[in-house]
Formats: C-alpha cells, structure tokens, sequence
C-alpha cells in the first residue's frame, strides 16, 4: 500500500471521511487575504490582524519549518433542525446548526492528534507535525481546495460535493513528502447566487469573502459590547450565529442527512424559549452551555443576543424581565440591550 493510501485508512478510520493532500505552497488568496485586512473586514477580531498572522498566513513554512505537505480533513455534521411552530406567547431564539453539538475544536483536535501518531510508524522516522483546528493562522479553505475537498463557495464557505457546507475543517502541517491530491474542477455557484440574496445584512462579498463588520454570526458570536442598532431588527430570532448563507445553498439542500458522521449528538435544543433563555443564572447557563461553542459569546454576551431577539420577537411577557435587567443587570451592554428591547416592545 502507499504510504498516502495507508494515512488516508487511518483517517478514514478516525472518521474524517473528507482527506486529501494539498501541497505545501503559499496560499493562493494570500493577497486577497492581505487586502481584506487592509479594509478592515476582520472588524474587532484583532487577532487576525497581527504581524505575526499576516507573516504565518504566508506559507505553511513559517508554521512548521520544513512543512512540505498539508493534510486536510473535514467532519460533517448535521445541518439545522427544523424550525418549531411559530407561537406568540412562546418566542424561541435560534442557534446555529454547529453549536449546539459540543465543541468541534476538542473533538478534531483529538483525532488529528491520533492521526499524527500513527506517522512515524507508517514511515518508519520521526515525523515533524502541526495540528490546525483555528489555532494557528492559516488560509484552511485554500489547502482544503488544493486537496480536492470542496470549492470556495459564494458564501466563502468551503463547498464540498456530499456534504455542502456543513463540515468542520482541520489540517495536519508535515515535514512528509506526499503526492498532492487534485483539485476540483467546475464551480457550483456559477449561476447562483442565493446565498447573497439571503443574507440579511449583504456580508457575503464578490470575491467570496464575507465582511465580518456585517455578518451577524460575528455581532453574536464574537463581538463584545454593543451591537450597532442598524443591525438589531436584523438579527430576528437569531441569539447565536446564523446559518441563512448556508440554508440557502441547494448544495446543501441536496446533501443526504444519512451520510453525517459527527460522531456526537447535540447537547442543546437549537430554538430555546426566549424568556428561559433569558431568565437563566449564570451558574445555569454555564451548566446548560459548558460544553459548546455557545461559551464564546460569554454570559453577558449571549444575555444581550436574547434582549434583542426578545425585543424583535414582539412578545410583551418578557417585558417586567426586560425592566428588571435594564435596572439591575451589572453587564451595562445588557442594560442598553433590554433598553432597546423595551423601546421595541412598547411600539409593538
Ligand atoms: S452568516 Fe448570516 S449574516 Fe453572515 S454572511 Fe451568512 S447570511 Fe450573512
Ligand atoms: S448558494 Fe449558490 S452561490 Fe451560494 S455557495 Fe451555494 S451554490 Fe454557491
């Protein structure tokens, strides 16, 4: 068996039933990556913007000195549930599809670890690796293209033939000289554009990228303080991230939902109650929400994602626990949010 024959057994064992090789190149949206910086579209996610990113996003060598191939995986995971009935009297937010499982990093970490130990009996040396799952800075959806995964979609997602765009992505950085996988030919999105037109807040750019200064999944996920009022009608039911871009995808709609293989169940209800949402202690919402993505946004960050989504919902129950907050909450972001949530409600 060859060698890149018996690595792909081994992640096809761990489950990754997405592997492919991509070289270890520069990335080829390395410009436009810089560009995007330059304008600003990181919005406050600081971090990306650093010296040290722009000059590690250059080429896998500053990661790994000596990388010469990239392994690239991917893990479906469900798309979103359906969404409940609608009711007045029982507003429900809406979280995105891959936070109510737990936390993906833990999970693909693990397994991109057990791959990277099996190599250096697979070769025979001592093999130099670097896991990648959002902790390092590096283009992944350049290299899952190069490896033949998926395409670069409109939505700036990677696109992958079975599973859409509901996939979790990782990359093992090594010093072992592999034969690169081909990319894909075509292009889904040639003719289509749903997911532009489905996005609320127009984020999604012609050279498929999005600008985080108007994704909603970046105000509710990442974003500390405040979100901009032009853009809290917008954000509806939504309390955490939005998959709108992804829902709209008829690459997505044609995927079978047998085919998924995260291995875990969800651990959270995807449309919660509103008004328990709300009312949850800290203690509560850290036992409820430990375990997912969900602990990104912090308590007081999620508490404001569910004043708006109240104050968009339109139902006046919430109104003494929006009163209530709005004087005694110590989060001052909560307090402007149940403000502006009141204010919302009172014009109903
Ligand atoms: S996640 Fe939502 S707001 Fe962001 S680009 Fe997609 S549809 Fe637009
Ligand atoms: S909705 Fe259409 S344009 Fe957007 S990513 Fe899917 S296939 Fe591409």
């Amino acid at each position: 068996m060859l060698l890149k024959d018996a690595i792909k057994a081994e992640a096809d064992q761990l489950g990754f039933v997405l592997f492919g090789v991509a070289p270890a190149i520069p990335p080829p949206h390395y410009q436009s990556s810089q560009e995007w910086i330059q304008a600003g579209r990181q919005a406050g996610m600081a971090y990306l913007a650093r010296p040290e990113a722009l000059t590690s996003r250059s080429t896998p060598e500053q990661l790994l000195p000596g990388c010469r191939s990239i392994l690239c995986v991917a893990l479906p995971y469900p798309q979103p549930a359906p969404t409940p009935a609608e009711t007045i009297d029982q507003p429900r937010g809406s979280i995105a599809a891959y936070a109510v499982l737990p936390d993906y990093h833990i999970l693909l970490q693990e397994k991109l670890n057990a791959l990277a130990k099996c190599l250096p009996e697979l070769v025979g040396k001592p093999v130099h690796t670097l896991v990648c799952v959002d902790t390092a800075p590096i283009l992944e959806k350049d290299y899952a293209f190069l490896a033949g995964l998926g395409w670069i979609g409109r939505n700036s997602l990677l696109l992958t033939p079975k599973f859409g765009s509901y996939v979790f992505l990782g990359e093992l950085l090594t010093d072992l000289e592999l034969e690169p996988d081909e990319p894909l030919e075509g292009d889904p999105c040639a003719q289509c554009y749903q997911c532009v037109h489905a996005c609320p807040t127009h984020a999604l750019r012609p050279e498929r990228s999005l600008d985080a200064r108007r994704c909603l999944s970046y105000w509710t996920i990442e974003h500390r303080g405040s979100i901009p009022e032009a853009l809290r009608p917008l954000l509806g039911e939504r309390i955490f991230g939005c998959d709108s871009c992804q829902m709209a995808c008829p690459l997505n709609a044609q995927s079978s939902p047998a085919a998924f293989t995260y291995a875990q169940d969800a651990v959270i209800e995807a449309y919660p109650d509103l008004l328990e949402a709300f009312n949850l202690s800290q203690e509560a919402w850290e036992a409820k929400y430990g375990q997912t993505p969900i602990t990104r946004a912090k308590y007081a960050g999620f508490r404001r994602n569910v004043a708006y989504a109240l104050g968009n919902a339109g139902d006046l129950h919430a109104i003494p626990a929006l009163q209530q907050a709005c004087e005694q909450d110590p989060d001052p972001t909560v307090k402007e949010a149940c403000a502006w949530a009141l204010r919302q409600l009172k014009t109903h």
